[in-house]
Parts: C-alpha cells; sequence; structure tokens
C-alpha cells in the first residue's frame, strides 16, 4: 500500500502528518497528490470526510517549500476558495497544521466579521489565502489584495458554490487571475452548470473520483419515523432520553426553524444551540467551540451551516425534517461516522415529506429502514403532542434578522427558507456586509441560484 512518503512529499510534510497521527493516505490523496505534484490541472469528484482537504493542501504545502519564494506586498500566491466561512476556517487550519514545520504563511477571508484585521493579514503579502467569494471581491475592489500572482487556484465544493449563487463571483475573480496557473477543482456532484465552469476552468485535467455521493457511508446505521409534523418535536425529546445520543447535529431545513427547535429544547432542559447563516460570526464559533470540546451535546444546524463540519464523535444525526435536495441528505448524515468510527442517523418524516423520502431512497439506492415511534403507539403520540403544546416557549416577537449587526440585508429571505435556497439573491451563508455592496455595479440576482431548487421554494416553513 502506498504511504505519503512513497506519494513524493517533503521531509516537514511527512514529519507534520505523522504528528497529525495520519498513517496512510486516503484513496482521494493517493489519487490526486502525484497528479497536482506533477502540476496538472485536476477535477475531482470527492465530498467532505473522503481526506480532500489534505488531497490538496499536500501537494500545494510540497510547490510552495519547492519554489520558494514571497509573494508581492497584498498579493498571494495559492488561492482556495470555499462557500462558507467554517469550510474555510476548517481548511486554513488544516493548513496551519500540515505546514507546522514549514515557513508558509495563510490566513482566512470571509464575511461577518470586520475587514480591517483580513486587510491588514494581507498586507504583506500572504502564501495561502482561503476566502469565500464574496469577501475575496470586497478586498480586490477595496484594492487591499491582487490576484495577479497566483500559482495554484483551488475551488472546493463547487456544487455547493452553485447551491448558494456563488458562481457569477467565480467567473468574476476568474477573470482577474493570471491565466496560466494550476488549478483544482472540487465538487461531489457534477450538475451541467458545474461541468460547464469546471469546462471552462481547468486544462486537460486529471480526474480523480472516490465515494460518489449516492453511495452513503456504510457505517452509518439510518433509520426514520414516521411522525405527524405536531408530533415531531416531542418525538425529538423523547428520543433524547437515550443517553447513548452523545453528540448530535440536529438538521432543520430552515432558521427559524432551528431557532424554534433549541427553544423547544432548553424549555424541556436540554442545552443546545443553533448555527446558521442569521448568527453572528461570534454565536456561530462558540457553538461550534462548545460542540467541539463535548460542552454541548446538541448542534441544531441548517444545511448551509453544516457544511464540511468536521467534529470526531458525533454519535447520531438527526434530521428534525428532511431536505428537499436528496444530496443534502447525503451529507448530513456524513457529520457522523467520521474518522473511521460509527454513526446513527434518524430522521422524523412528516406527512408531507413523502416525496422528499423517495427522492433520497432513489438517489442512495436503499430503502431506510422505518423504527417504532419512541413515543409509543397513536395515542400516546397524541397524548405526547397535549403536553407539549400545554408547554409549550413562548414564541418571541419576530424580528425581520435576528442576531446579524449590520442590518441591510437586501435580498435575504427571512423567514422562507431562506438560507438554503437563497431567494431573491442573498448569499446566504456570507455576511451582510458583503450584500450591502454591489460592488462594480454587479447587478442584483433575482432569480433562484439554482434552477433545480426553485420548484421546492417557499414549501414549508416549520
Ligand atoms: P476532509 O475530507 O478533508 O474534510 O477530511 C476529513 C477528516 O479526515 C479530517 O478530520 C482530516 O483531518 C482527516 N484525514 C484526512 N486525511 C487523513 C489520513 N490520510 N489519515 C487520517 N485522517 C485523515
Amino acid at each position: 500500500m502506498t504511504n505519503f512518503a512513497d506519494l513524493g512529499l517533503a521531509a516537514p510534510l511527512l514529519k507534520a502528518l505523522a504528528a497529525e497521527g495520519y498513517e496512510s493516505p486516503t484513496p482521494i490523496q493517493q489519487g490526486a497528490i502525484p497528479h497536482v505534484l506533477a502540476g496538472h490541472d485536476l477535477l475531482g469528484v470527492a465530498q467532505t470526510g473522503t481526506g480532500k482537504t489534505a488531497a490538496f493542501a499536500l501537494p500545494i504545502l510540497n510547490h510552495l517549500q519547492k519554489i520558494n519564494r514571497r509573494a508581492s506586498p497584498k498579493a498571494c500566491r495559492v488561492l482556495v476558495l470555499s462557500p462558507t466561512r467554517e469550510l474555510a476556517s476548517q481548511i486554513q487550519a488544516n493548513f496551519t497544521g500540515y505546514a507546522q514545520f514549514m515557513r508558509v504563511t495563510s490566513t482566512v477571508v470571509f464575511g461577518g466579521v470586520p475587514v480591517n484585521r483580513q486587510v491588514r493579514a494581507v498586507a504583506g503579502g500572504v502564501d495561502v489565502v482561503v476566502a469565500t467569494p464574496g469577501r475575496l471581491l470586497d478586498l480586490i475592489s477595496q484594492k487591499a489584495l491582487t490576484l495577479n500572482e497566483i500559482e495554484i487556484l483551488v475551488l472546493d465544493e463547487a456544487d455547493r458554490m452553485l447551491d448558494m449563487g456563488f458562481v457569477r463571483d467565480i467567473r468574476r475573480l476568474l477573470a482577474v487571475m493570471p491565466p496560466r496557473r494550476q488549478n483544482l477543482f472540487f465538487s461531489a456532484t457534477m450538475p451541467p452548470e458545474i461541468a460547464d465552469l469546471a469546462g471552462s476552468m481547468l486544462t486537460n485535467p486529471k480526474q480523480v473520483a472516490v465515494t460518489p455521493v449516492a453511495s452513503t457511508v456504510d457505517r452509518i446505521q439510518q433509520g426514520l419515523i414516521l411522525v405527524p409534523n405536531r408530533a415531531k418535536q416531542a418525538t425529538l425529546h423523547k428520543l433524547l432520553e437515550d443517553a447513548s445520543i452523545a453528540r448530535a447535529v440536529v438538521f432543520s431545513r430552515t432558521k427559524h426553524g432551528a431557532d424554534r427547535i433549541v427553544r423547544h429544547l432548553e424549555s424541556a432542559g436540554f442545552s443546545a444551540a443553533a448555527i446558521h447563516g442569521n448568527k453572528s460570526q461570534n454565536a456561530r464559533e462558540r457553538a461550534m467551540a462548545s460542540f467541539r470540546d463535548g460542552s454541548l451535546r446538541l448542534l441544531i444546524a441548517t444545511d448551509i451551516a453544516a457544511r464540511g463540519i468536521d467534529v470526531d464523535g458525533v454519535t447520531h444525526v438527526i434530521n428534525f425534517d428532511l431536505p428537499n435536495i436528496a444530496e443534502s441528505y447525503v451529507h448530513r448524515i456524513g457529520r457522523t461516522a467520521r474518522a473511521g468510527a460509527d454513526g446513527i442517523a434518524v430522521s422524523l418524516v412528516g406527512e408531507d415529506e413523502r416525496g422528499d423520502l423517495r427522492g433520497i431512497e432513489r438517489l442512495i439506492r436503499r430503502q431506510i429502514p422505518v423504527l417504532p415511534n419512541p413515543l409509543g403507539d397513536q395515542a400516546a403520540v397524541a397524548a405526547a403532542v397535549q403536553v407539549a403544546e400545554a408547554n409549550k416557549p413562548k414564541e418571541p416577537a419576530r424580528q425581520p434578522r435576528p442576531d446579524r449587526s449590520g442590518g441591510h440585508h437586501r435580498g435575504a429571505a427571512p423567514g422562507r427558507g431562506g438560507e438554503r435556497h437563497g431567494a431573491g439573491g442573498g448569499r446566504p451563508a456570507e455576511n451582510g456586509q458583503n450584500r450591502r455592496r454591489n460592488p462594480a455595479g454587479r447587478p442584483k440576482r433575482t432569480g433562484a441560484p439554482g434552477q433545480a431548487q426553485s420548484a421546492n421554494q417557499g414549501r414549508r416553513d416549520h
């Protein structure tokens, strides 16, 4: 079996990998690293959890070490584009870990936090910038950063970029990069728009594909509970009485839904916090940190906010409602069973979600077994709902945009499944600051970011 040394990585990288406890390369790493080291463009079909970050970060760091030169002030040598802040932070943390025995500088650029620190971080020039597209465009239009020295570009989670309406921004960024550069393109799925974008970006790419999104991780034990929508919250509480649920991500389709679940859980004595695009960067980081260190048992997340979350020891994923894009189900349940562990995924399927369930089962090519409702038979379910309704927490007065500092979120779609669909043109998981500006007269987006999703808009807002 190939090991990291056989792949031809430099000694400081091998030392860092040993320090990180990596013993052998994952399939995507085995497939991709030699091509990237050889300077080829790459088309990688892989999702998070496969080790794809190291598949591009290691050969990039190898290159930076081999061709040792400094970036000019306000310039960078490598750019990694990520759809979300969380993923961007994780990628940069990985770069830092792998480069711990090298002199490589990296920084992360994303919205939702003041821009000044980021301007300062790139002022002297930096080797690697990991960025979300909107804030990066802001830095460029302020002339705080130029991309004209880019040697390697990585586009990560391209399909999610499309879902979030970033493809236009990416094309704008490509236009200000030197045409001679190495391009690494990663996506979990290849819808036609993404294949198009890849075609326009890549030159004679080598292709590496692992674990197609449709083949759900086998180690995850999946089940579903058919439950009337009214009884979902009570069912969730009952499920959570099971102490073997040590650390769980609970998915909600919408931001308001996520907040409501937290309120109900808290009033029933569970400790829970939500992460989604309406939460401030601080609140998200706090929630992630306590989830990571084990002091928070339940993280309630929307699809976009949870994207790329890589926390070991997530024992359960609970779908409070099903995603209406089947692929998201695979991404959701992939938050458990990481780093070789087993995991359990339980979905609460309401009366109006049978269609979504069929779509998911078609995609994963298996039937998800039906589990009994932990509340008991129909009469017990009805009784539990009555009790729950009597103890219902107070709904707070609806704030149009809770927990944001900037205001002015033109185009966000509060309360209508806005984070996923971005209806009306918001840049969902990025920040208000980006939305406020319209650099270089970018036309306001009016349509849904992905045609495929528009049909589902406005369906249910739990
Ligand atoms: P990624 O797909 O990049 O999000 O990686 C998923 C997880 O696998 C991360 O926690 C990585 O630190 C870890 N990982 C990546 N490559 C390896 C490897 N070769 N051996 C062990 N763990 C790895």
